[in-house]
């Protein structure tokens, strides 16, 4: 963790300090340095804002407004957020969503950050072969049907040493600390945390040097999405 904090401040510092001493020179170089100075940026920001949820669940200051809501608009929401991730890394995200999935009870912004780390951990993962894909199905877990939202990347794998851990707060593997890979081990403590508060689950099923698939289980509400609702939704956005 003091590395993933410290890291990113001595990038921005030397960059500054170079800055100052006239080292840049071109306009080329200063887009250069300010890009560097603005991903290093954004990697602090991710890391704060993980560091300040991970707080506020451990306090149980966390506070869920949990609702029925239409689970493929917000997997399509957070589709959009991080195609751009996709296109930096070379990944191919690919989706597959029927049209006739159940709602959910969800807090919408929690389920976004939830799918966003899968996501995120499914691109940062996923090794040589760049692609991650993302589907939703019915279930059933005996009680009540339910939703299952997959992520699965054909990466990295998890070994079985490491699996029992992985929800465990700041566990990170000793391979991906070896590669160094960007992370803090707060990722999966969060998506789990914020799965258990909507009453859901999530599992995941893994082969080092194969492949991973986490899959979120979330209550539906019995109630299908209107499509009525949704014509109005675009008229009003
Ligand atoms: P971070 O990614 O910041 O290390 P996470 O809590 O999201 O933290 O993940 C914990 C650990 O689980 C990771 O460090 C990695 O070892 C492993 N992991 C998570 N997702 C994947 C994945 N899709 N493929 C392989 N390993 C994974």
């Amino acid at each position: 963790m003091s590395h993933e904090l410290r890291t990113p401040l001595t990038v921005i510092c030397s960059v500054a300090e170079n800055m100052i001493d006239g080292l840049v020179d071109s306009k080329q170089q200063l887009a250069r340095y300010g890009s560097v100075i603005g991903n290093q940026g954004r990697q602090l920001t991710a890391l704060v804002d993980q560091v300040l949820l991970f707080t506020s669940t451990q306090e149980g200051r966390s506070c869920y407004q949990i609702a029925s809501v239409d689970v493929a608009e917000i997997v399509k929401r957070v589709l959009e957020n991080v195609s751009a991730l996709g296109e930096r890394n070379g990944v191919t995200i690919e989706s597959d969503l029927p049209d006739d999935l159940p709602k959910v009870m969800a807090d919408a912004t929690a389920l976004s950050h939830c799918l966003q780390n899968l996501i995120v951990n499914a691109v940062k993962y996923s090794g040589e072969h760049r692609w991650v894909r993302i589907w939703a199905r019915v279930g059933d877990i005996g009680r009540q049907p339910e939703v299952q939202i997959s992520v699965q990347d054909h990466g990295i794998g998890i070994s079985g040493a490491d699996l029992p851990h992985i929800f465990e707060p700041f566990y990170r593997s000793p391979e991906v600390q070896a590669a160094q890979i960007h992370g803090a081990g707060l990722g999966l403590t969060l998506a789990r945390r914020i799965a258990e508060a909507m009453a859901g689950a999530l599992h995941v099923s893994s082969i080092r040097g194969v492949g991973s698939v986490f899959t979120l289980h979330l209550l539906a509400t019995g109630q299908a999405v209107s499509h009525d609702e949704e014509i109005v939704n675009s008229e009003t956005e």
